[in-house]
Order: C-alpha cells, then structure tokens, then sequence
C-alpha cells in the first residue's frame, strides 16, 4: 500500500454554485466534522443531498482514503442539514 506524500498539499476547492437555480430549495450544508472527522474542516453546501454525496464521496476518498458504504452514506445523509 503505497502512498506517496506529493510535496503541495491539496486544498479541496469549493463547489461551484449555480446562481438563479433551485431558489425554492433550502440551502444545504455538510460538515465531514458531523460525521466524526473533527479534526476536517471541509464543509460542502448545495441544493441537493443526491448531489451533494458525489462530492463528499470524492472527499472521503481523496482525504481519508475512505469509501462509502451504505452505513455511511445514510450517515452521511443524516449529516446534512438544511443551512440558514
Ligand atoms: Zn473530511
């Protein structure tokens, strides 16, 4: 199991939003720190959950190494609240 440390870090880039689009939706926000990474500060909003966990599923295998199962995509889910 290679891993090599690449010299630049990664620094996630934040969604793109769609301005005009879904404006009857709520707005809504994932923390990966809801979900028991407190040490991540990586947060992701949009209008959709289905959308939404295409990118933390690539969060969670980019950065932790992680890859989804059906438990922790319904904690996933879970996570996801409506933002203010
Ligand atoms: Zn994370």
């Amino acid at each position: 199991m290679a891993n090599p440390v690449s010299s630049a870090t990664k620094v996630p880039k934040a969604p793109k939003q769609v301005p005009g689009e879904s404006l009857n939706y709520p707005k809504m926000r994932f923390r990966c720190a809801d979900v028991g990474y407190r040490k991540c500060p990586w947060q992701l909003e949009g209008y959709s959950a289905e959308a939404m966990l295409a990118t933390i599923k690539k969060h969670a295998a980019e950065v932790h190494h992680l890859e989804l199962k059906e438990q922790s995509i319904r904690n996933v889910r879970n996570a996801i609240h409506d933002a203010a």
